[in-house]
């Protein structure tokens, strides 16, 4: 039998169908793959009996005519996503001891729809940072060389564990999230599907808070038409989320069509900035073409206030991490510091060993821009920065249907590259922010492999609930790239 880890959910579907093999088999083969890929560190946890039992009554269903939308889908989850009765870290050591005790609204959903959890997937702590390298349980490392190098690289991040896991075929599809870039920045570091739906259209209850007015659930697929599938189940209203937002999902994956006549796309020529790799430029332009000559008519336009949209990023997120980190206080749940001796002792002792360098600088950080005297000058001014951002769009949106730009200004760079240096490490997070800052869906699809053999990602981003057009024409893209998934890594 062919290795069932290579296909899609699409296929996988089709097969349980038709009764060509088993979701047992299935499961099974991702089991192989999550043993043999150990050494990348994509899982914190996993689940694998309780997935052998989900298989076995997930045949039952199948024998019975009774299956769901994502019966038998193998997916891995963000380890930032609380899962009932199993180890939630947030790739944290406060939360080293936390098993929760109920389902985040995601995980039940796509639970209740078939899909079998195979395990938690690694993560920056607290979902900060672009390389998973600030995970309190160790870096995960991307399946991806560079031609002819043994050398580790970035997976990306935060979201790394999933994307690697999606690419090196230990999950099939990863739930991932996105603050600023998290599911968008790693699937185009691993050569795979990221999106980043609408603020609002999917629920964030039960994912571990970093910035709740950016925090956007997502899928990390290897294809377009799986990030559609599983999106349909994801979105949707929820009365525990008071964002989330009463809008009729359509059925993404008739969005699919093939066809792109007449569509509208931007090039903002703010995106051509300093930094931007050569190759990836190139790939831009050569992406364009490819839309154009599908039959898309290809207008540059301008987003003059994408250059604040970064440093606007770094005042908003740290300030509601710092007011949603409060609550790690060694009290409730959680790590506790031991040896404490007054209940100021246990916060202090707790959150200084609790929480690594990046969420601390992010607390310390958070914290200046929201104190007396400098609230004004920073927070403030950023949430009015932050609508002028918004309003950018807005005004293009008017004009264009989607935008085109790279995901991200270079490939996958190598691990602890950047660490020292979190400026360098923010730039990642270039082209991927503004997105969040306004609440607008953006997709990551890869291209092709750059000269290095390494991927490179585009990026489309849509107008509010625009998840139809930008994964229609990443599908597109798709078709035309040709882009493969290397055989074995
Ligand atoms: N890299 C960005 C940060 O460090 C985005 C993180 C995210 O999207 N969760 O904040």
């Amino acid at each position: 039998m062919t290795d069932l880890t290579r296909l899609d959910y699409a296929s996988i579907r089709k097969g349980l169908t038709s009764k060509a093999f088993t979701t047992k088999e299935v499961v099974q083969s991702y089991i192989n793959k999550m043993d043999s890929t150990r050494p990348l560190n994509c899982y914190i946890t996993e689940c694998t009996d309780k997935a052998l039992k989900d298989a076995a009554a997930s045949d039952d269903r199948i024998q019975n005519n009774e299956a769901r939308p994502l019966e038998g889908l193998p997916l891995a989850i963000k380890d930032n996503y609380c899962t009932k009765g199993i180890l939630t870290t947030n790739g944290s050591k406060i939360l080293s001891n936390f098993i929760p005790p109920y389902e985040s609204t995601i995980t039940h959903r796509l639970k209740g729809a078939g899909a079998i959890a195979l395990g938690k997937t690694n993560l920056d702590e607290f979902a900060m940072g672009s390389s998973t390298i600030t995970s309190y349980y160790d870096p995960t490392i991307n399946p991806w060389k560079k031609e002819g190098s043994d050398r580790d690289l970035t997976p990306g991040g935060s979201s790394g564990g999933s994307s690697a896991s999606v690419a090196a075929r230990s999950s099939l599809i990863a739930l991932g999230s996105d603050t600023g870039g998290s599911i968008r920045q790693p699937a185009s570091f691993c050569g795979v599907v990221g999106l980043k739906p609408t603020y609002g259209l999917c629920s964030r209850f039960g994912i571990i808070a970093f910035a709740s007015s950016l925090d956007q659930a997502g899928p990390i697929t290897r294809t377009v038409r799986d990030s559609a599938i599983v999106l349909k189940q994801m979105a949707g209203h929820d009365p525990h989320d008071f964002t989330s937002v009463k809008y009729p999902v359509p059925d993404y994956e008739a969005a699919l069509t093939g066809n792109i006549k007449g569509l509208k796309v931007g090039i903002p020529k703010e995106y051509r900035m300093e930094g931007l790799d050569f190759e990836v430029s190139e790939w831009w332009e050569k992406t364009s073409q490819w839309l154009s000559e599908a039959g898309a008519e290809i207008i540059d336009v301008s987003l003059p206030h994408t250059r604040y949209a970064l440093p606007v990023y770094y005042i908003v997120a740290p300030a509601e991490a710092s007011s949603n980190l409060a609550r790690y206080d060694g009290v409730r749940y959680g790590y506790r510091a031991e040896g404490a001796e007054s209940i100021e002792e246990i916060y202090e002792m707790t959150r200084t060993q609790g929480f690594g360098d990046e969420v601390k600088r992010r607390i310390l950080l958070g914290t200046y821009v929201l104190s007396a005297g400098k609230y004004e000058d920073y927070y403030l001014r950023a949430q009015r920065v932050r609508q002028k951002v918004t309003d950018d769009f807005t005004e293009v949106f008017k004009s264009v249907d989607v935008l085109l730009t790279p995901t991200t200004p270079t490939t996958a760079f190598e691990l602890g590259e950047n660490t020292a240096d979190p400026l360098a490490m923010y730039m990642q997070d270039l082209f991927t922010v503004a997105t969040n800052l306004a609440g607008i869906p953006g997709i990551s699809v890869p291209v092709t492999t750059s000269r290095e053999g390494l991927p490179i990602g585009m990026q489309l981003i849509g107008p509010r609930f625009g998840e139809e057009v930008i994964l229609r024409t990443a599908d597109v893209i798709e078709r035309v790239a040709g882009f493969k998934l290397k055989e074995e890594f």
